[in-house]
């Protein structure tokens, strides 16, 4: 059975199979996160969640026990699950149960060698399985370095400029050009 959910943010009609109910993923048209919220015996279209709304009603709400003890049988460790809030403990468990049924999950080695690297936990949670991990690894390691985002500063590129430049190679190009222009 096929349900119909309105994307909140491009407003386009997806076709959602009823199992999916209650999960979150991605709009096929504009790529944002949505949660399905709804009701499975509802034919009609259903407004999605935008996962960003989900995330701030959740944020500082207290991880209920259940939730606790799902995390630490994942094999999440307690001084981890402590700090949590509903937001992150949503967000692990799904993480950590994605792992589960990959076949080639995200290994713990790359979870600490990201760690290492200043993944974000948003990133390192976002991950579906070790190619997608190693090419993080792979980005994080050619990012722009502190210095040539100041550089980039001092030369007046722009916030949008800025997000654009992914690797340390495209920053280093995008560097010449500003210098190149300001010599004309
Ligand atoms: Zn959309």
């Amino acid at each position: 059975m096929t349900l119909q959910f309105i994307c909140p943010k491009c407003k386009r009609v997806l076709k959602i199979k009823a199992e999916y109910v209650g999960r979150t993923g991605r709009c096929n048209h504009c790529s944002e996160r949505i949660a399905l919220i709804g009701d499975p015996a509802e034919p009609g279209p259903q407004m999605a969640t935008l996962v960003s709304a989900v995330l701030e009603d959740e944020r500082h709400q207290p991880v209920p026990d259940e939730l606790c003890a799902r995390l630490l049988g994942l094999g999440v460790p307690q001084e981890q699950v402590d700090p949590m809030d509903l937001a992150e403990a949503n967000a692990r468990v799904d993480f950590e149960e994605r792992r589960l049924r990959n076949a080639k999950p995200v290994t713990d080695k790359q979870l600490s060698y990201l760690k290492k690297l200043g993944a974000r936990e948003s990133q390192i949670l976002a991950l579906g399985n070790r190619d997608e991990a190693a090419r993080l690894i792979e980005d994080l390691h050619v990012s722009p370095t502190p210095k040539q985002i100041h550089f980039l500063r001092e030369l007046g590129a722009s916030g949008a400029d800025m997000a654009r430049l992914r690797t340390k190679a495209e920053a280093a190009a995008f560097i010449e050009d500003l210098q190149r222009k300001m010599n004309v």
